[in-house]
């Protein structure tokens, strides 16, 4: 008789019409011909008529029927509860049931605990009146009849409306998940395949070729989200290998013709072009994250809530192309065997404790660096760079209704260039 509804979080929403009785006991949602079942509360002792089992301290056990406080031995006789006892456990629960004519009233109940608005129980129908919470059975049993028992279950569905609305939610984030999964791979098996991350940006459509004069002159005017650091680390890391191609370069101009064949470096990695770009894009990026409070927050409307700051940063248009090609070539699957090394070896020291990373995943992280740093302007990020723009430092940003639309596309195009969609990952911007 049960109504099943949703489960969220390992937790079941079953939900009943509950008998009430005058002492405060509840039905457990069980009736038969000797009357309504009684519920036993979850943090009850024991009950007359239950089996129990006590020990004492000498290891000794006592086991009978409790009755108002005491054990009844098979024998009859009452043990004695005053002699040191270590354990009381009840083997058997002895089903309480009441007579129909007990049940005072009713209240919509769930699995979870929620109780609903409770109806008293009137002796006969025409006394019945489900606006003042009044309700009759039409014989002897405590049984609703199927339009009352409708009116219980109409409230318990509005108590579970949230938590199936939380249950299409879960299931929406698990197939985003699959789906950002699926991306993943197919990008993996693109990149294996010798495509650029500047095709896979394009395809993705999170890139494309943005106006001239916001490229004229070589300069890329791009938002830049404060994402606590997360990259700058794998732009430090391609700086320490790139520092290390470097010396492995200088050594083999200073030992030529030593029988051992110099390390062809590829461009841009080679005569330390890539390193100069990636030591620039560190210096402008670095102060834009983990700002402290005080350099002026991002606000919703009417402040209702604080986005991640963001810095419009005007970056040279090349130094963001020699990364997107450095990632290339490091990812390039003839990359040279001792290079390659060198770049595992960073991409190891990447992970955090709990997550393995390799050459790939750093080549992936420079990509969408990359990706993210030449995102295409759109009216929306036109609208944000101007605005913030015309923020004095260190003052509040408010932003407008349109404004607080525009960030919303800006900040999932950028999430699905960073985080590939993660909708967890949203929520930091
Ligand atoms: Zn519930």
């Amino acid at each position: 008789m049960g109504w099943i509804g949703p489960v969220v979080d390992d937790q079941e929403h079953e939900g009943w019409v509950v008998p009430l009785f005058a002492d405060g006991a509840q039905g457990a949602g069980a009736s038969s011909a000797r009357g309504v079942l009684v519920a036993r509360r979850p943090d009850h002792g024991p009950c007359n008529g239950d089996r129990v089992r006590l020990t004492c301290r000498g290891g000794s056990i006592a086991e009978g029927v409790w009755q108002d406080g005491t054990v009844i031995r098979g024998d009859g006789i009452v043990h004695p509860r005053t002699s040191g006892e270590v354990g009381l456990e009840v083997v058997d629960q002895a089903e309480e049931w009441r007579p129909d004519a007990a049940v005072v009233g009713w209240v919509a109940g769930c699995t979870c605990g929620w109780r609903g608005t409770p109806w008293t129980r009137v002796p006969r129908p025409e006394l019945a009146d489900p606006a003042a919470r009044r309700l009759a059975t039409a014989g002897p049993w405590a049984d609703l009849e199927a339009a009352d028992e409708n009116r219980g279950r109409q409230e318990w569905r509005r108590h579970i409306a949230g938590w199936e609305a939380l249950e299409d939610v879960e299931q929406a984030a698990a197939r985003q998940a699959a789906a950002a999964r699926a991306l993943d791979e197919t990008v993996r098996a693109a990149l294996a395949a010798g495509a650029s991350w500047v095709d896979i940006g394009r395809v993705t459509g999170m890139t494309g070729p943005g106006r001239s004069d916001e490229t004229a002159a070589g300069r890329r005017t791009v938002l830049v989200v404060d994402l606590d650091g997360e990259p700058l680390a794998p732009l430090r890391a391609l700086e320490e290998i790139l520092l290390c191609l470097g010396m492995w370069e200088d050594d083999d101009r200073r030992a030529p013709g030593t029988g051992t064949e110099p390390l062809r470096v590829p461009a841009p990695l080679a005569g330390r072009v890539a390193l100069a770009a990636v030591q620039r894009l560190l210096t402008a990026l670095a102060p834009t994250q983990s700002r402290r409070p005080g350099c002026g927050r991002l606000l919703a409307p009417d402040g209702r809530y604080e986005h991640a700051p963001l810095t419009v940063l005007t970056l040279p248009a090349a130094d963001i192309n020699v990364l997107s090609a450095t990632a290339d070539a490091l990812g390039h699957p003839r990359l040279n065997p001792e290079i390659a090394d060198l770049a595992s070896t960073f991409a190891e020291q990447l992970g955090s404790g709990y997550r393995r990373t390799d050459r790939t995943d750093l080549v992936s992280l420079l990509a969408r660096l990359a990706c993210l740093l030449d995102l295409a302007p759109t009216d929306d990020t036109r609208l944000l760079i101007a605005r913030l723009r015309a923020t004095p430092p260190g003052t509040d940003c408010v932003l407008s209704d349109a404004e607080e639309a525009a960030h919303a596309r800006t900040a999932d195009r950028m999430n699905h260039m960073w985080a590939h969609g993660s909708s967890i990952d949203r929520y930091l911007y």
